[in-house]
C-alpha cells in the first residue's frame, strides 16, 4: 500500500489497541492480475447455474469488483478483521466496527461502501471491513473518472458486461460521498 496509507493506519492501530481492539489488514493492495483471479473463480462457480453472462458478472459485483475497477489496485484501500457479514453481527465485530465508525475517520479512513437503504448510493452491497484512505483515495477517483474509459476494461472473461451495467458511473463511483 502507500506509504501515507500504511503511516495513519499504524497510528490508528496504535490506538484503536488502547481501546482493546485489534485490527488487521486481511486484504490491502491487489494488482489486475490477483483481482483477475479471484473474479475467474468466482465466474467458474456461478457459470455452473447461470449462463446469463450480465447475470454472473451482477451476482459476483454483489462484493467483488471487475479486474481494473476495484479500489483495491490504488493502495488505499483495505479490508480489516473479516469479510465475512457475521463476525460484524457477533459482539467483539461489533465493538470493533463501532470504533472504527468513531475513529477512523481521524486517521483519513472512511467506509465507502455503506448501508444503500441509508445512504443514496449505488453499486457494491454494504461491507464493514472496506475502509479506504480519502486524501488519496477521493483523488485517485477523480483521476480515474477523467481517464479510464470501456476500451481500458478487458482481458477477463464477461469483461463487454462493464459497458452494459455501466459500471464506471454505478460501482466505481457508487460510494458513500
Ligand atoms: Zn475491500
Amino acid at each position: 500500500m502507500q506509504l501515507e496509507v500504511l503511516e495513519q493506519y499504524t497510528k490508528m492501530f496504535i490506538a484503536a489497541r488502547k481501546d482493546n481492539v485489534i485490527l488487521k489488514i486481511i486484504s490491502g493492495t491487489r494488482n489486475f492480475e490477483e483481482q483477475k483471479n479471484i473474479w475467474n473463480k468466482k465466474w467458474k462457480k456461478i457459470s455452473k447455474s447461470s449462463k446469463d453472462s450480465t447475470e454472473i458478472a451482477l451476482n459476483i459485483m454483489a462484493y467483488s469488483s471487475m479486474p481494473s475497477t476495484s479500489r483495491h489496485h490504488w493502495g488505499t484501500d483495505i479490508d480489516i478483521n473479516s469479510l465475512a457479514i457475521n463476525y460484524y453481527r457477533s459482539p467483539y465485530g461489533k465493538k470493533v466496527y463501532s470504533w472504527l465508525q468513531n475513529n477512523a475517520e481521524k486517521f483519513g479512513f472512511k467506509q465507502v461502501y455503506t448501508d444503500k437503504t441509508l445512504n443514496n448510493r449505488t453499486g457494491y452491497k454494504e461491507e464493514k471491513w472496506h475502509w479506504s484512505y480519502v486524501p488519496l483515495s477521493n483523488k485517485y477517483l477523480q483521476d480515474y473518472v477523467k481517464s479510464v474509459n470501456f476500451d481500458h476494461i478487458n482481458g477477463f472473461t464477461g469483461f463487454e458486461v462493464a459497458k452494459k451495467i455501466d459500471v464506471i458511473n454505478n460501482y466505481v463511483k457508487g460510494i458513500n460521498f
